[in-house]
C-alpha cells in the first residue's frame, strides 16, 4: 500500500503560529510505516477463562495469517501450571500454517521453555521482564536482577541457534502492586535487555493505566538509552487511553505497535487489566493518519471458508472471534481499504 500524506487546511482559529508549529512538527514526526505485532493468540487468549480447543486457536492464527499481518505471536511456552490456556503450545505452533514472510514468535520465560519452543519449531522467541520489582516477583517469580540471569541463558542459546529474541518490559506506566513506576527504571531494564541482545524491546502498559504524558516521559527516558527504531509499544485499554498513548509514541518516532484482534486480552497477574488495543482500531487510526502498515499482502484478503470440521462456521476473523468469546469486534480489515472507511 502506498503512503498517502493528507494535506490539512491551515488553522482558522486565531493566527497562533505556535499552534501551527506544534501541529506540523507533530505530523512530520510520524513514522512513514508502522509494523503491527499481533498478540491476540497469546496475550489475548491467555486471559480467557475457558480453555479454547487447540483447533480453534490454530484456525484463528491461520486466519490472522491470511489477513496479512507480518508478526503473529502464536503462543507461550510457560508452564501449564501457571497459564493453563497455553498448555497446548507445541500443538498450536506445529499445527498452524506458516505463511512465507510472517513471523510467529512465542514467549519463552526460561531456558526450558526456550528449548521446548525450539523443539516445536519456533524460529523467533520473546522473553519478558518487568520494570517493577513486585510485578516481576508475582509474574515470573524472581527479582528483576535474577530475571537477567534467566534471560542470559535464553539469549546465549538463542544466539547459537540464530534465533532472534524480542524483549518485553511489563508495567512501564504503572504496576498493580507498586503503583507508579519511574521512567528511569523502565529505561534501565529496557537498556539491559537491549544490550543483552534483544533486537526489539516492547514497552508494555500491562494494566493500561498510562496517559499520553506518562508515555511521553517514559519514552523520553528510554530513548536516551537506546535507538527508537528498536522500540515497540504495547498498550492496554483499561481507561480508554491506548490509542492516545500509541499516538504519542508514534509522534515520538516509535514504529512498532503491539495489538490484539478484537481487543482480546488482559493479564492473569494484573487484576483489573482490560484488553489490549484492538488491531482493527489501530489500523483504522493508522489509515486515517496516512501511515503505511507493513502487510504481507497488497490488498484485502478474503478469509477462506473454514474446513467442514471447524467448530464454528465463520466468514471473517471478527465473526469467528465474536463466536468464541462474545466480545465486540465491528469489522476487521488488515489492509485498510478506503471503500470501507
Ligand atoms: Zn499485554
Amino acid at each position: 500500500m502506498g503512503m498517502v500524506w493528507r494535506t490539512f487546511p491551515p488553522l482558522r482559529l486565531a493566527g497562533t503560529s505556535s499552534l501551527r508549529a506544534i501541529s506540523s512538527s507533530s505530523l512530520d514526526a510520524f513514522p512513514k510505516q508502522v509494523k503491527i505485532v499481533e498478540v491476540g493468540p497469546r496475550d489475548g487468549l491467555q486471559n480467557e477463562k475457558h480453555i479454547l480447543p487447540t483447533q480453534m486457536k490454530i484456525k484463528l492464527i491461520d486466519m490472522l495469517s491470511a489477513a496479512g499481518l507480518p508478526v503473529i505471536e502464536a503462543t507461550s511456552f510457560v508452564s501449564p501450571k501457571w497459564v493453563p490456556q497455553m498448555a497446548d503450545h507445541a500443538e498450536v505452533l506445529q499445527g498452524i500454517e506458516k505463511f512465507p514472510g510472517i513471523s510467529y514468535p512465542v514467549l519463552t520465560p526460561n531456558l526450558r521453555g526456550f528449548q521446548a519452543a525450539v523443539a516445536a519449531g519456533a524460529k523467533e522467541v520473546a522473553i519478558f521482564g518487568a520494570a517493577s520489582e513486585l510485578f516481576s516477583k508475582k509474574n515470573i517469580n524472581c527479582s528483576i536482577e535474577e530475571s537477567y540471569q534467566r534471560f542470559e541463558e535464553v539469549l546465549t542459546e538463542a544466539r547459537c541457534a540464530n534465533i532472534p529474541v524480542r524483549g518485553y518490559v511489563s508495567c512501564v506506566l504503572g504496576c498493580p502492586y507498586e503503583g507508579k513506576v519511574s521512567p528511569a527504571k523502565v529505561a534501565e531494564v529496557a537498556k539491559k535487555l537491549y544490550s543483552m541482545g534483544c533486537f526489539e524491546i516492547s514497552l508494555g502498559d500491562t494494566i493500561g493505566v498510562g496517559t499520553p504524558l506518562g508515555m511521553k516521559n517514559m519514552l523520553s527516558a528510554v530513548m536516551k538509552e537506546m535507538p527508537v527504531s528498536a522500540l515497540a509499544v504495547h498498550c492496554h485499554d483499561t481507561y480508554g487511553q491506548a490509542l492516545a498513548n500509541i499516538l504519542m509514541a508514534l509522534q515520538m518516532g516509535v514504529s512498532v505497535v503491539d495489538s490484539s484482534v478484537a481487543g482480546l486480552g488482559g493479564c492473569p497477574y494484573s487484576p483489573g487489566a482490560s484488553g489490549n488495543v484492538a488491531t482493527e482500531d489501530l489500523l483504522y487510526m493508522l489509515n486515517g493518519l496516512g501511515i503505511d502498515t507493513v502487510s504481507i499482502f497488497p490488498r484485502v484478503v478474503t478469509v477462506p471458508k473454514p474446513p467442514d470440521n471447524a467448530l464454528v462456521s465463520v466468514e471473517s476473523p471478527s465473526t469467528f472471534l465474536h463466536k468464541i468469546n462474545g466480545k465486540k469486534c465491528l469489522f476487521i480489515c488488515f489492509e485498510p481499504s478506503p471503500s470501507i472507511l
